[in-house]
């Protein structure tokens, strides 16, 4: 019962976050918007999924050391559901390299670095929608209408 407007996008809370006893604010932050999960689970990235899910990266000098810290610790995938949900969400994030991040973003309030940047979000450009669908299948995402949804837009902005 997902609205026709709403988009699914990935997050990974990253092993910096879990660390850090970051998870709670940053999940926290994205129910408050009014964003709804519609999937979340703790799991270990092994090397296939990793050299998939940044095969964007696979050149690069820094790819090996993505990959250890990605599979250091566990991470948090969670999929997002919402109206404008991918853009919003990269948005709360803020860029990638964290001493560039503004305060209020995720990265700009608890992040320094690049690597160690506490969250992933789907790009619009890497089909946000197949990068969920890489971390979850199809049973462990749900589709259902938050009760609160119609307070949070207004009719024309769901037309
Ligand atoms: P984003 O996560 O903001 O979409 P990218 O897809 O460009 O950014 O990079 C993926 C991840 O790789 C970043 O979040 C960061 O953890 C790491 N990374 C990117 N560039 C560098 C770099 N120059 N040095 C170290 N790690 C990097």
């Amino acid at each position: 019962m997902n609205h026709p407007k709403e988009e699914k996008t990935l997050v990974l809370l990253k092993p910096d976050a879990l660390q850090r006893n970051l998870l709670g604010e940053i999940i926290h932050r994205f129910e408050r918007r009014g964003l709804k999960i519609i999937g979340m689970k703790m799991i270990a990235l092994d090397e296939a999924i990793l050299k998939e899910h940044y095969a964007h990266l696979k050149d690069k000098p820094f790819f090996k050391g993505i990959q250890d810290f990605m599979s250091s610790y566990p991470v948090v995938a969670m999929a997002i559901s919402g109206v404008r949900a991918v853009s919003m969400v990269r948005a709360m994030c803020g860029p990638t390299k964290g001493y560039e991040a503004l305060p209020g973003t995720i990265r700009g309030d608890f992040s320094m670095s690049t690597q160690a940047n506490l969250v992933h979000a789907s790009d619009p450009v890497e089909n946000p929608e197949a990068e969920v669908n890489r971390f979850f299948k199809p049973h462990e995402l749900f589709s259902y209408k938050k009760i609160e949804f119609d307070i949070l837009l207004a009719p024309d902005e769901l037309k």
